[in-house]
């Protein structure tokens, strides 16, 4: 049968356009559905937003140092209209920026919502398309809690980045990768900030660690921390501030803006996963085969929506994996999500790769488990008012110390992990680290200097 095109992807975030990308290279008809704007959420409402807010408060940082330094630096205000200007230009320019370079590649673009009707055909905006095969990439959006009264006086992560002045005093709601960074951007750039959790420590499920001296971190910087806080309910007060009442009847009150940072759930409805006879599992994600393959043969899933690490570059290598396996006979190309590095856009940043210690414990046995870990003040706080921790943490298994967990909580830890990644990626020792020469002053030689083994 004759299909319109080789390959169709719904969504064009980082997973579908990723591989539309890597198809149309192999000569192949392509075609990627969005109903919003091209580049999805990294672009958009994500990575690329978040990072400039975390590169605005980093200059917020070393103006609080500067005089640390010897510098008379007098900080005159600070401009949040301007910075959120700049930023949208910058997306802006990214997105426009697609145009042409859809063009050039001879991609086509349908505008509007893709809803299957049967298994090679999908409408959008009134229209039918069919083909070969299609990818289902329509990622997430933030969660917002239900059951809480009121929960809608709450913005999520979008509502952050659609603030166009700098609220005074606001409330986190969460304790994930999301609410750090926004409780760490917001109290860095002089905003009175609260983070409300259900937890004593920020980043569930992250290494110890990273857990302890994060939450520390965060509270030394001014951030208030309301833990073991169940929400009930948001009220507005007669001034229009919003109140936030707990479980146990606690109220915290006179917060301009209340965000919700408590996860994010898939966007399927739309996409009338019926019609071709799948569904979401318990979870709200798709479930796919080490090969990207739902039940449908020629129907698969990337991204966000398959659960699997939600991170660009996951959604990007998964998206080029497919076309390759599909288009460029490499059919046996299979993701290793076992050591996905991440970095967290706190303050100070994280960097984190592999196995915590209790999951590595738990895997290899409690004996056959090696941590290393140091924690120091870097040189760039031995002297300043305002003093920031760094921690280091190599967790080794097995006989021949293999590094399964490599975790760095400060300064510089977003820059650091990457050059190592590769060393843990390819099975790095820990005599390996041993064996490399330090780099020095740096925060970073500290990982290869801890308590030297047999040198190779
Ligand atoms: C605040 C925030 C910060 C983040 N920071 C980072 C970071 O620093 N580093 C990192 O690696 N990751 C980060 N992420 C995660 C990253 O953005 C996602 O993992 C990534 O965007 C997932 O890509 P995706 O292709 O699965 O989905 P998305 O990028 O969400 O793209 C899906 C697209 O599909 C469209 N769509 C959905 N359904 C349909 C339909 N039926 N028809 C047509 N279009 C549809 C949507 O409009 C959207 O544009 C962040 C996320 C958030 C929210």
């Amino acid at each position: 049968m004759q299909y319109d095109y080789d390959v169709i992807a719904i969504g064009g975030g980082s997973g579908g356009l990723s591989v539309v990308e890597r198809a149309v290279e192999y000569g192949k008809k392509c075609a990627v559905v969005e109903a919003n704007k091209m580049g999805g959420t990294c672009v958009n409402v994500g990575c690329v937003p978040k990072k400039i807010m975390w590169f605005g408060s980093h200059i917020a940082e070393a103006l609080r140092d500067a005089s640390d330094f010897g510098f008379h630096v007098e900080q005159k205000g600070f401009d949040w209209g301007k910075l959120v200007e700049q930023r949208e230009n910058l997306i802006g320019n990214i997105t426009e920026w697609y145009a042409g370079y859809f063009d050039e590649l001879g991609i086509d673009v349908l505008e509007g919502w893709g809803r299957f009707v049967d298994k090679h055909t999908i409408e959008v905006a009134g229209r039918e398309f069919t083909a070969e095969s299609i990818v289902v990439a329509p990622g997430g959006k933030p969660f917002i809690p239900n059951e809480t009264e009121n929960a809608e006086l709450g913005l999520t992560s979008d509502g952050f980045f659609a603030l166009k002045e700098q609220p005074k005093k606001v409330a986190v709601i969460g304790s994930g990768y999301i609410a750090v960074e926004i409780a760490g951007v917001l109290q860095a750039l002089g905003t009175d900030t609260t983070l409300i959790s259900r937890k004593d420590l920020v980043l569930r499920g992250f290494d110890d660690m990273i857990r302890e001296t994060l939450t520390d971190a965060m509270i030394e910087s001014g951030v208030k921390k309301e833990y073991h806080f169940k929400v009930k309910k948001l009220a507005k007060a007669e001034d229009g501030t919003v109140i936030v009442e707990s479980e146990d009847g606690q109220h915290l009150q006179g917060f301009d803006e209340v965000i919700w940072a408590v996860g994010r759930e898939t966007v399927t409805e739309p996409l009338g996963l019926e019609n071709v006879g799948l569904s979401v599992n318990g979870k709200g994600y798709l479930d796919v085969d080490d090969f990207h393959q739902t039940a449908v043969p020629n129907i698969y899933a990337i991204g966000d929506v398959t659960g699997q690490a939600q991170l660009t570059p996951v959604a990007i290598r998964a998206g080029r994996y497919l076309a390759e396996r599909l288009y460029n006979n490499q059919p046996h190309l299979k993701m290793d999500l076992s050591k996905v590095p991440t970095v967290i856009f706190s303050h100070p940043p994280v960097g984190t790769m592999g196995l915590a210690e209790h999951e590595a414990r738990a895997q290899y046995g409690h004996d056959n488990v090696q941590v290393y870990s140091s924690v120091f003040t870097p040189m760039r706080n031995a002297f300043t008012a305002h003093q920031v921790k760094t921690a280091l943490k190599l967790v080794c298994a097995g006989e021949e110390q293999t590094v399964v967990g490599l975790h760095i909580v400060g300064e510089g830890a977003d820059e650091m992990l990457q050059g190592f990644a590769v060393a843990v990626q390819m099975g790095a020792t820990k005599a390996d680290l041993d064996a490399t020469i330090a780099i020095h002053p740096t925060s970073s030689e500290e990982l290869v200097t801890m308590r030297p083994m047999i040198l190779k």
